[in-house]
């Protein structure tokens, strides 16, 4: 039971610096380090999920506030449109294991 905190995690909880463009009791929202947009933004539950697939139906509040904050971060960031991402599984090209949606715009 002892897992390693995510690199998320120590984000959230300030041991590794990030570049925070929002903050709630539910979730954090950094600049991608490597971004591959103009806008390269990352969504990340406080609560350490790893991936989709472990994801239960206590999640579905948490799940509903994030998708209803991208539009809201989009436009913050002076998007009219962006693109949404969320890599899941290592074949599915997921590298770090706490769900995070990706969003990107130009
Ligand atoms: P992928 O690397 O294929 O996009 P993920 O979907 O797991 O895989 O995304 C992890 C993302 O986290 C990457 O875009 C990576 O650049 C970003 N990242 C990793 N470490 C940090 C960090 N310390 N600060 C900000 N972003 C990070």
């Amino acid at each position: 039971m002892n897992q390693e905190k995510s690199i998320f995690s120590k984000i959230i909880d300030r041991e590794i610096p990030a570049q925070i463009e929002y903050e709630d009791e539910k979730c954090i929202v950094i600049h991608d380090i490597n971004k591959k947009a103009r806008v390269h933004l990352l969504i990340i539950p406080k609560k350490e999920i790893p991936t989709l697939f472990a994801l239960t139906p206590q999640d579905k509040d948490l799940m509903a506030h994030m998708m209803l904050l991208l539009p809201q971060l989009a436009s913050a960031q002076g998007l009219d449109g962006f693109k949404t991402q969320i890599n899941t599984g290592e074949s599915g090209g997921q590298e770090v294991f706490h769900l995070h949606i990706h969003l990107l715009g130009n």
